[in-house]
């Protein structure tokens, strides 16, 4: 029986199928009964492209872990884990660029403990691919030699040794999640968010396989406005004026999107961090105690910073793959090729371009994406990639 917990993840019969056998076993486990074989194992790996659901995957099976029901998606354990605050389930989300050593050291230490709930320690780490080397080690001795009841739920795109390290990798058993077809989000759109079958097709096309991207997209009219602004792109780059104008626009866009996504964390943590310091004493050791809190405000700005630099990143990176969906549809007509658009709705834009450009100057523009998305990756400055690109995407 498959869990109900699973229907949160989109178009994944294999990874549900594979969870579904570890939660029996799991379960098996827990009661005391004979093992039925292979089912469990203490380390897991989820990998997958962005918005294939890594996460959800692992959300979902630490609460079916911990569900005395095997994953019934409605008792206690069940909300709690999802809502991530079940006392046993411990999740490792980096502020910014980077997991660090102390962080992991500490939830390290915390997982080795007896589930206080009776079922398991679950250590559950969103990026590990953002694991420092250091951190990695940490984690690396705790996969090693695993308490009994300690579960370590470790998510990353790839198995690449650039996302993670052999020896940890060695250690999990893998659940690679897809690239989940349109046709699945879809229908997920319909059923859980009550989108209209029309708007459904086409944010799950424009989103390319994410399912929160075709979420947002289907919900949220900014999100919409921005990617339209994205796809005027192409038209609007008339000179190389235009192309830098292009360029900035791009750059601004996706540091407004991060900052809206951000702002309001930011001043929530920092209002919380101000009342636990006691923020306007004036007793005795007030001076001292504001001299350390100066320090972990510093300390919390730092780690805001670089958390702002990750959303604009990420967001400048869906603005990249938006366009470069753009002049993948200009060569599907310049082969006549029979796929369906990403962009259902810029569709006559990319016919018309097909006429005027030859197929291998749509390549090259494409290409151009490409090698822009790699410079930022490799950590040049988003501005000059980004204006190099549009320079060629000028050029043609
Ligand atoms: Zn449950």
């Amino acid at each position: 029986m498959t869990p109900p917990v699973f229907a949160e993840l989109v178009g994944q019969p294999d990874a549900v199928a594979t969870m579904s056998r570890a939660v029996a076993a799991a379960d098996a486990i827990v009661r005391g009964q004979p093992q039925d074989g292979q089912g469990m194992t203490h380390a897991w790996l989820f990998t997958g492209p962005p918005g294939s659901g890594r996460s959800v995957a692992a959300r979902t099976f630490a609460a079916a872990l911990q569900c005395p029901n095997g994953g019934c998606g409605a008792c206690q354990a069940c909300h709690t884990t999802l809502a991530g605050t079940h006392a046993d389930v411990r999740f490792v989300v980096p502020e910014g660029l980077s997991i660090a050593v102390g962080e992991m050291r500490a939830l390290v230490l915390r997982a080795a403990s007896s589930p206080t709930q009776g079922r398991w320690q679950v250590l559950l780490v969103e990026d590990a691919d953002r694991l420092t080397e250091a951190a990695g080690n940490a984690l690396l001795k705790a996969v090693e030699e695993p308490p009994p009841r300690t579960v370590f739920l470790l998510c990353t795109p790839s198995t690449h040794p650039d996302d993670i390290s052999v020896t940890i990798r060695s250690r999990c058993r893998v659940v690679p999640l897809r690239q989940p077809p349109a046709d699945a989000i879809a229908e997920v759109l319909r059923r859980r968010d009550g989108t209209d079958d029309q708007t459904a097709a086409w944010a799950a096309a424009a989103a390319q396989g994410h399912v929160g991207r075709a979420r947002r997209l289907a919900r949220d009219p900014q999100a919409r406005t921005r990617r339209d602004a994205v796809l005027a792109v192409p038209r609007r780059l008339t000179g190389i004026g235009a192309a830098f104008d292009a360029a900035s626009a791009l750059i601004e866009a996706a540091e407004a999107e991060a900052s809206a996504s951000v702002t309001e964390t930011d001043a929530k943590e920092r209002a919380a961090l101000e009342t636990a310091l006691g923020a306007g004493g004036t007793g005795k050791g007030a001076a001292g105690a504001a001299r350390g809190s100066a320090g972990q405000l510093k300390d919390l700005e730092r780690r805001q910073r670089s958390r702002a630099t990750r959303a604009q990143r990420d967001a400048l990176d869906r603005a990249l793959v938006d366009l470069a969906g753009f002049y993948r549809d200009v060569l599907v007509h310049s082969f006549q090729a029979s796929v369906a658009p990403v962009h259902a709705d810029a569709d006559d834009l990319a016919s018309a371009a097909a006429e005027k450009w030859p197929a291998e100057s749509a390549l090259r523009r494409l290409e151009a994406i490409l090698e822009c998305r790699t410079a930022i990756e490799a950590n040049v400055k988003p501005r000059i990639a980004v204006e190099a690109m549009m320079l060629s995407l000028w050029r043609g």
